[in-house]
C-alpha cells in the first residue's frame, strides 16, 4: 500500500501558542505521554471482544493450519442491491478445547447459514464475531460452511464497478473469516456479475459461464497462500490493456475515457513493472512467487496504490499522467509502481506475524523503490530525492507532541488502521538506511535473502530480522533499535567550533527521556567562497571531529547535509543569518534541500520571522535552476504564505508573489514546470488583476505561452475562481461542470460544488452530510469539499464547523479507512491559522476518548501546525510597525 504522498514541506510546527502557560498545555503534554503508553489487554471472556484481540489471533495460529477458502460472491449491477455469498473454510484444527471463533463484521441478519462438516450446527453471533462452541468441534479435518450478506464497507460499489480493499483487517466486513495476517491461506473465487462486466482476482481466471445472458459466472484459480488482507476482486465496466513483458504477460484493467493518455501511458507502465520485478528477482534471488500480474488503474483510489497479489490496485492519475507531467510525477509514478511490486516479496511472501509490525513492509517496499527507480533516472539527484521524499514528511510528525514509535504496540486489530502514517512510510526508511550504511549493503543484502527464504509463504517479525542481521554484523543492533524503531521522536542536535574542532551536541526533547541516537552524519562549514565537509559519528551526548585548516571560523555550521542523517540540528544565530542569503548559492543541491528545511524549522521554532524566510524563498524561485529544490521551494512559500502571514500581510505580498511566480512560469521551458508555477500561482492569487487574468485564462480567452491546460486543469482553476467569489461564479461552475467529459471526474465535481457556494448556509448543509457515514464513502471527493470549506479565504467563517468536524474524528477511525482520519483532520484544520482555532484544537483533544490514544496522537499532530501558526503569527505580528 503507498499512502498518495503529501507535498514536502507539509505545514506541521511545534504545539507552542499563545496557550503555551495554560494549564490546558500541561494536559497536552499529559495527553502525549498516554498516547504513547496505553494498552488495554484482552481478558479471556466467554466471547471475543469485538475487532480482533491479540490474544484470540495467537490461539487460533496455534490450533488452525492448512487453511483453504472457496468463497463466491454474487455482486448485481445495482449498487444498492447485496452482496451474498457463501464460503467453505478448511482447514487442520489441533485443539477443538476452545470455540471456534469466525470475525464478521456485519450485522446478526447478515448470517444466513453455518453449516460444520456439511451438517447444520449451533452458532452464536455476537459482536464481529460468528462463534461455534467447542462441544460442536472436534479435532483434525474441518470444514465451515456460511452463507451471508456483505456490508458494503470494503466493497467501494460505483455505479459500473466496485473494488475489494480489505486492508487492514475489513475481509471480515464483506465475509465471515479468520481474519489476522499469520492465518495465511489458498484462496478459491468465484464471482457471479452482470454479463457486461471483467472480473479480476488473485488467482487466474479459469473459467467464464454465460449460460445465463444477463449474468454470468467467473471463476479464478487457487491462490497461493496468502493474507486475509490481501485478498481482493474487482469487477465491473473495464477496458483491458494486455502486454507481454520479458516473457511475462501483464494485463492492466481501467476506466480512463481519454485514448491520447491511453496511448501516452500504457507502454511505460508496463516498462516500469517489468523492470521492477527483475530487479527484484535478482535482489532477493527469489523468482516471482505469484504466478500471474495483473493490476486495475481505480479512479479516485483511497491508496496510492495496494499490493494484492496478482491483482494490484492503483489510482488511475498516479499511473494516467498528462502530457504535461512534471519529471517530479514521472518519477513519483515509477517510485509507485516499485513499491507495490516490490510488496510481493516484502509483504506478500513474507507478512509480518502482527500489524504491530506492518511497517517493516512498508519500509522495505519504499526503501527497495528507492532503489529500483535509480537506474531509470540517471538524470535526478537520488539523494536528493531521498532527502525531499522523507525527511520533512517524517520531522512533520516527530516534531509534534503526538509523534509515535516506528513500531507500535497493537492489542487489537480493529486499531490497526492507526498505525499508518508518516513515520511508517517517511521515518521508517531513513532508519533503514542509516541500518544498510551500518552493516554495509553486502551483508544487508544477504540478511534480507536469507529473512525471505527462511519466512517465505509465512510470517516473521522485526526481532526475527534484526537476529538475522546481529548475526552478520559486529554492531548491537537490537540496542540500536531500541533507540530508532522502539521510541518515538528525534534527536535536537547543534554544531560549533571549538578549539579548531567540531563539536556535535546532541539532547533529546522528550519529557523524562534521555535517548542518545547513533548516527553518521556530515556537517557543512561554509568557508569564504566554498563549504567545507566534515564526517562524525554520534554515539553518546557529543561528538568531536577535527576540523580541516582554515575552517576554524566558517560563516555557518549546517548539520546533516548527507541528506540521510535524521534530525533537528538548530542553528546558533550567525549561521541562519548567513544561510538567510547564502543558501541559493551553495552547490550542492542537497546541501541547499537541507539548508532550507533546516531554516523553515527556525521559522517554525520562532526563530526566523516568517516574512524573512519567505523572502529568500522568493529568491530561490526566481534563482535555483534544480526542479526538486525549486518545486521545495515552492512548498514553503506557499506554506508560509497562506499560514505563518497575518491577512493584512499576505494580502500587501500577494503582488509580489504573483510576479514572481508568473514569471517563472514565463521563463520555465517544460511544460511540466509551467504547469506547477500555474498551479501555485491558482493556489496564491489574491489581487484583482490576477483574478482577472486567470478568469481570462479560464474562460480560454488568454493561454499561458507553452503551457496547454488539461480538463483537470480547468476544474482547479473553475475552483479557485468560485473561492473568490468572482463574479458569474454559479455560471463559470455550470460551464465547468459541461464541459468535463469524464464520468468519474463529472460525478466529483457535481459532489463538491455546494463547498463552493459563497453562502455559508450552502457549505454548512453539505457538511452536515457528512455526519452520516454512507455520505462520506468516496473519501478523496469529501475530503476535497472539506478542504475547500476550510480554504484559508473561509477559515473564519468555517469556525462554527470546526468543533463539529472534530468531534466526528473517532466515529471517521472506526467506518472511514486508514488515512482517512488524519486525512480529514489535516483537511479541516490546514487552512487555519487563528488562535481561537487552535483552542478549538486542543479543547477536542481534551475531549477525546481516553481509549483511542493513538487518535489522540493523531489529532497532535494534526494540529501542530495550527498551534504553531496561531503562535507565529501573533509573535511577528507584534513586531510589524
Ligand atoms: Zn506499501
Amino acid at each position: 500500500m503507498h499512502r498518495r504522498s503529501l507535498k514536502p514541506f507539509a505545514l506541521s510546527p511545534l504545539a507552542l501558542s499563545p496557550l503555551a502557560s495554560s494549564p490546558l498545555a500541561s494536559s497536552l503534554l499529559a495527553f502525549s505521554l498516554l498516547a504513547t503508553s496505553s494498552c488495554d489487554r484482552v481478558l479471556h471472556s466467554p466471547d471475543p471482544a469485538p475487532g480482533v484481540p491479540l490474544a484470540l489471533a495467537e490461539h487460533r495460529a496455534r490450533v488452525i493450519s492448512d487453511l483453504r477458502y472457496a468463497v463466491t460472491f454474487d455482486i448485481p449491477a445495482a449498487k444498492d442491491s447485496s452482496v451474498t455469498g457463501e464460503v467453505t473454510a478448511r482447514f487442520a484444527l489441533s485443539d477443538a478445547s476452545e470455540p471456534l471463533v469466525l470475525d464478521f463484521r456485519a450485522p446478526a441478519d447478515h448470517v444466513l447459514d453455518v453449516q460444520l462438516n456439511g451438517a447444520p450446527v449451533a452458532y452464536r453471533v455476537v459482536p464481529d464475531h460468528i462463534v461455534i462452541p467447542a462441544a460442536a468441534l472436534s479435532r483434525g479435518e474441518q470444514a465451515v460452511s456460511l452463507k451471508f450478506r456483505s456490508s458494503d464497507a470494503a466493497l467501494n460499489r460505483n455505479d459500473e464497478f466496485l473494488y475489494a480493499l480489505f486492508v487492514p483487517d475489513r475481509a471480515s466486513t464483506a465475509f465471515p473469516v479468520f481474519e489476522q495476517p499469520d492465518l495465511k491461506a489458498r484462496f478459491t473465487v468465484t464471482l457471479r456479475i452482470p454479463a457486461a462486466w471483467k472480473a479480476v482476482s488473485n488467482g487466474r481466471l479459469s473459467s467464464r459461464d454465460s449460460s445465463d445472458a444477463a449474468r454470468h459466472v467467473v471463476g479464478f484459480a487457487e491462490s497461493e497462500p496468502i493474507s486475509t488482507y490481501l485478498m481482493a476482486f474487482a469487477a465491473g465496466v473495464f477496458q483491458e490493456e494486455r502486454a507481454v513483458r520479458n516473457g511475462r504477460a501483464f494485463t492492466m484493467y481501467h476506466r480512463e475515457t481519454d485514448a491520447a493518455k491511453v496511448r501516452r501511458n500504457v507502454p511505460a507502465i508496463f516498462d516500469l513493472h517489468a523492470a521492477a520485478l527483475a530487479w527484484l528477482e535478482d535482489y532477493t534471488g527469489i523468482p516471482y512467487p505469484f504466478g500471474k500480474f495483473d493490476f486495475v488503474a481505480v479512479p479516485a483510489f483511497q491508496f496510492g496504490g495496494m499490493e494484492h497479489p496478482g491483482a494490484i490496485w492503483y489510482r488511475a492519475d498516479a499511473l494516467f499522467l498528462d502530457e504535461t507531467a512534471s519529471r517530479n510525477q514521472e518519477l513519483g509514478r515509477a517510485s509507485l509502481i516499485a513499491h507495490e511490486t516490490a510488496h510481493m516479496w516484502f509483504g506478500d511472501l513474507v507478512t509480518m506475524r502482527w500489524f504491530n509490525d506492518v511497517w517493516m513492509k512498508e519500509v522495505f517496499a519504499n526503501f527497495m523503490a528507492a532503489k529500483i527507480v535509480g537506474p531509470s533516472f540517471p538524470d535526478i539527484d537520488l539523494r536528493l530525492r531521498f532527502f525531499q521524499a522523507h525527511h520533512p514528511t517524517a520531522y512533520g510528525i516527530d516534531r509534534t507532541l503526538g509523534a509515535n514509535p516506528i513500531r507500535q504496540p497493537l492489542e487489537n486489530l480493529r486499531e490497526a488502521g492507526s498505525l499508518y502514517g508518516g513515520i511508517i512510510y517517511q521515518k521508517a526508511p531513513i532508519v533503514m538506511q542509516q541500518l544498510e550504511t551500518l552493516v554495509g549493503e553486502p551483508t544487508f543484502r544477504q540478511g534480507l535473502q536469507a529473512y525471505l527464504a527462511r519466512f517465505q509463504f509465512a510470517n516473521a517479525t522485526w526481532p526475527d530480522l534484526i537476529d538475522i542481521l546481529d548475526a552478520l554484523s559486529d554492531d548491537d543492533l537490537a540496542a540500536w533499535s531500541r533507540v530508532w524503531v522502539e521510541e518515538p521522536g528525534r534527536p535536537t542536535m547543534a554544531a560549533r567550533v571549538q578549539d579548531s574542532a567540531l563539536v556535535l551536541t546532541q539532547r533529546d526533547t522528550w519529557p523524562r527521556r534521555a535517548l542518545r541516537w547513533p548516527q553518521l552524519t556530515t556537517v557543512a562549514l561554509g568557508v569564504g567562497d566554498s563549504v567545507v565537509l566534515v564526517r562524525a559519528q554520534l554515539r553518546g551526548d557529543s561528538a568531536r571531529a577535527r576540523l580541516p585548516d582554515g575552517a576554524a571560523t566558517p560563516t555557518f555550521v549546517l548539520g546533516g547535509v548527507d541528506g540521510v542523517s535524521y534530525g533537528r540540528f538548530v542553528l546558533d544565530s550567525g549561521s541562519r543569518a548567513a544561510l538567510l542569503s547564502r543558501v541559493h548559492g551553495l552547490r550542492d543541491a542537497t546541501q541547499r534541500a537541507v539548508a532550507w528545511q533546516t531554516l523553515y524549522e527556525e521559522m517554525l521554532d520562532g526563530a526566523l520571522a516568517p516574512a524573512a524566510l519567505l523572502d529568500a524563498a522568493l529568491v530561490g524561485i526566481r534563482e535555483d535552476s534544480n526542479e526538486f529544490v525549486n518545486t521545495q521551494v515552492l512548498g514553503l512559500a506557499r506554506g508560509i504564505y497562506w499560514r505563518f502571514l497575518s491577512a493584512a500581510d499576505r494580502r500587501a505580498r500577494a503582488p509580489e508573489m504573483e510576479r514572481v511566480l508568473w514569471e517563472a512560469l514565463e521563463r520555465a521551458a517544460a511544460p511540466g514546470r509551467k504547469g506547477t508555477y500555474f498551479g501555485a500561482l491558482v493556489s496564491v492569487t489574491l489581487t484583482e488583476e490576477s483574478t482577472r487574468r486567470l478568469e481570462r485564462i479560464w474562460r480560454k480567452e488568454e493561454t499561458p505561452r507553452g503551457l496547454p491546460l488539461s480538463e483537470q486543469q480547468y476544474t482547479n482553476l473553475a475552483e479557485a475562481l468560485a473561492i473568490r467569489t468572482v463574479p458569474n461564479t454559479a455560471a463559470i461552475l455550470d460551464e465547468q461542470e459541461a464541459r468535463i467529459t469524464n464520468p468519474d471526474r463529472k460525478a466529483r465535481f457535481r459532489f463538491i460544488r455546494p463547498a463552493l457556494s459563497a453562502d455559508h448556509a450552502e457549505r454548512a448543509r453539505l457538511f452536515e452530510t457528512f455526519k452520516a457515514v454512507e455520505n462520506r464513502r468516496r473519501e478523496s471527493w469529501v475530503l476535497d469539499a472539506v478542504g475547500l470549506m476550510n480554504h484559508p479565504l473561509r477559515a473564519d467563517e468555517a469556525l462554527p464547523e470546526l468543533r463539529a468536524s472534530l468531534a466526528l474524528v473517532a466515529e471517521i477511525q472506526r467506518t472511514g479507512d486508514i488515512f482517512f482520519p488524519l486525512r480529514w483532520m489535516n483537511a479541516v484544520l490546514d487552512g487555519h491559522q487563528s488562535v481561537a482555532a487552535a483552542e478549538e484544537v486542543a479543547r477536542a483533544i481534551e475531549y477525546l476518548p481516553r481509549d483511542l490514544p493513538r487518535l489522540r496522537g493523531k489529532m497532535l499532530q494534526a494540529g501542530d501546525g495550527l498551534f504553531r501558526a496561531a503562535r507565529v503569527v501573533h509573535q511577528w505580528d507584534r513586531q510589524v510597525p
